[in-house]
């Protein structure tokens, strides 16, 4: 598990290793209005891309991974990566 998140400046998918984000070119246009897409991440844990929304790149709402055997969370703070602990 990748606890920092590797900000990518342009589409490059083979460096979209685990913990890569690349903010969208039309983010915030896209997906629900008081939460639209932001960003694709590469997931920490398991490498798998997700989009994920303003709220949870702002570190409100957990990030979940979409994979069937990783469904890790975590949540994004600032760069860093901060794993939810389970209740
Ligand atoms: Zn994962």
């Amino acid at each position: 598990m990748i606890g920092e998140l590797d900000v990518l400046s342009e589409w490059i998918p083979e460096q979209m290793r685990p913990g890569a984000i690349f903010v969208l070119e039309n983010a915030g246009s896209v997906g629900e209005k008081d939460d639209p897409y932001w960003a694709v991440l590469s997931c920490p844990s398991c490498g798998t891309l997700g989009l994920i929304t303003r709220k949870q790149i702002s570190g409100l709402v957990p990030v979940i991974c979409g994979s069937g055997n990783c469904s890790v969370q975590f949540f994004i703070r600032d760069s860093e990566i901060e794993v939810r602990k389970p209740f």
